[in-house]
């Protein structure tokens, strides 16, 4: 998918009063949730930077990171460090970069809602620059469903 194609799809995305809030529900798209808790869920990135890239998105609606209690906070990046030892293990990344970015506000790549990106490396170089890597400038990795379903298998089999 070219970096235009999922700008306008991530456009539809963001539709909907959050994005992220939707993502939150284990129950939307349920074949991409890695695993699902009381205050986070696990799910393949369908627009992620890399293959395997994972994202731990907080349930229920928060913007800032620091203004979660602390249960909330650990629930969110214990979720990120389970998806992270997943990824490491299914896929043998070069390396697994963990980020919470976020926008200030909605905005068409990145949405305010607490969510940690896993996102394993596999290509060092100019390819593992953050500015490559964290942005959608090289465009984005998209899976057919069957292709997904099998990479979120994976990922969930290494969970243990
Ligand atoms: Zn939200």
């Amino acid at each position: 998918m070219s970096r235009d194609e999922a700008l306008a799809s991530l456009a539809s995305l963001a539709q909907h009063p959050c994005a992220m809030c939707m993502l939150a529900d284990p129950a939307h798209a349920p074949d991409d949730v890695l695993f699902a808790t009381e205050h986070a869920v696990a799910r393949l990135d369908r627009y992620g930077a890399t293959h395997g890239h994972v994202m731990a998105v907080l349930r229920g609606h928060e913007t800032r990171l620091e203004a979660l209690p602390w249960d909330r906070y650990e629930a969110l990046h214990r979720a990120a460090w389970a998806a992270s030892r997943a990824v490491s293990t299914a896929l043998a990344p070069l390396r697994v970069w963990v980020a919470a970015l976020g926008a200030p506000e909605a905005v068409a790549q990145s949405f305010p809602h607490c969510h940690v990106h896993v996102i394993p490396l596999h290509e060092g170089g100019d390819a593992a620059r953050p500015a490559r890597v964290l942005s959608s400038s090289s465009g984005v990795v998209m899976y057919d469903d069957d292709e997904a379903r099998a990479l979120v298998q994976r990922l969930r089999d290494a969970l243990a």
